[in-house]
């Protein structure tokens, strides 16, 4: 059966090259058990993507590749008794796109238990304008849940807030009845932040530089998505005995802070990572998903592309340019 996927090559030189490929099944990878093949119906692009395509940072472990860490379709072959040929699912992570095919094609196979079944009250598209940006959202959430962090407790702070996770944390937390402060560099996108549910906007310039090691305390909570300074004043300004969850490094993978938040007001630095988390934490992440984002909501942040505008989107999502997330129709031509 022939189909199309972006497709991944690296010169001698180490650029990467991303171009449209039309492929066969014969192309795809096996793997030593539970092989199922899925016909993807829609993919997305999340920050690390654009990096993949782009070739800016070497998130690619082994090239050739398939970019694409999400994906949502239906089970067409499956040697997986846990699978049958119809079945919806999804896979976020485990490393596809990055060491292994990914969701930018039309067809996938990947090993069964890396699948987890679409919740009941989503469709193929909802999942994938939630994918891993969303997915990690809820993961963030539940860092502060699981740590104490009630909606009582005091304002969390979204930073990177009309990014992909941040536009998603922040409907998330709203909904949970929060008080969401959204840190943003996109002032003219605050009427988009209210109405996702931000009670307050505040200009990402406020803390991205350098600040002192402990600052007024404000936040009961954080879900930051930038790291870097960013980071260590959120640390700085966490009230005693908060949580702060740290997922992203969109302005540094560098962390400049002292210990004196966590060892003066006792709080609590969580890391987030969504690729190699247990299927049982994914399945109660998606379940939360389900319930806990508003079907508006989603509409509202998202926007559906044909597969040869990725190139376009890979560029922008890492120039900052993109506002909440982009849904990939891997089907549709143009
Ligand atoms: P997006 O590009 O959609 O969002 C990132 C946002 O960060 C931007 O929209 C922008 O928001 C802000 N930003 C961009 N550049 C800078 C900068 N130089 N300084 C400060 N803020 C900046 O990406 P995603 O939401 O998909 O991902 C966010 C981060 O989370 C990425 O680093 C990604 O790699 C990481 N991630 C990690 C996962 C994990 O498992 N740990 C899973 C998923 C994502 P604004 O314009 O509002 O300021």
């Amino acid at each position: 059966m022939m189909f199309n996927a972006i497709y991944l090559t690296q010169s001698d030189d180490g650029k990467t090259q991303a171009a449209l490929r039309e492929f066969n099944d014969d192309v795809l990878p096996r793997y030593e058990s539970g092989n199922v093949i899925v016909d993807v119906h829609y993919s997305t692009i999340n920050f690390k993507d654009g990096l993949a395509i782009t070739g800016r940072s070497p998130v690619v472990r082994s090239f050739p590749i398939v970019p694409g860490i999400d994906l949502c379709g239906v089970v067409a072959e499956s040697d997986d008794p846990e699978w049958k040929v119809g079945d919806k699912v999804i896979v976020n992570g485990w490393e596809i796109g990055e060491r292994y095919w990914g969701g930018l094609s039309q067809r996938a196979r990947v090993r069964g238990d890396w699948l987890i079944r679409l919740p009941a009250g989503l469709t193929p598209w909802d999942a994938m304008a939630i994918g891993t940006a969303g997915y990690t959202a809820m993961l963030c959430v539940r860092g502060l849940e699981k740590n104490g962090v009630a909606p009582d407790s005091g304002p969390v702070l979204v930073t990177g807030a009309s990014g992909g996770v941040g536009s998603i944390a922040i409907s998330i937390l709203a909904k949970l009845g929060y008080k969401v402060t959204a840190s943003t560099g996109r002032l003219s996108e605050s009427d988009y932040l209210r109405e996702l549910g931000a009670a307050h906007i505040i200009d990402r310039s406020s803390l991205s530089s350098p600040g002192k090691p402990l600052q007024k305390e404000r936040w009961a909570g954080v879900v930051d998505t930038v790291g870097s300074h960013t980071l260590a004043n959120a640390c700085a300004s966490t009230q005693y005995g908060g949580t702060v969850t740290a997922c992203g490094l969109a302005q540094g993978m560098d962390l400049p802070l002292t210990v004196a938040p966590f060892i003066l007001r006792g709080v609590k630095l969580i890391g987030i990572n969504s690729v190699l988390i247990s299927r049982a934490e994914r399945e109660d992440a998606w379940e939360r998903l389900a319930k806990d984002l508003k079907p508006q909501a989603i509409a509202a942040m998202s926007r559906t592309v044909a597969l040869p505008e990725v190139f376009d989107v890979a560029r922008d999502i890492l120039d900052g340019k993109i506002r909440g997330r982009v849904v990939v129709d891997v089907q549709r031509a143009m």
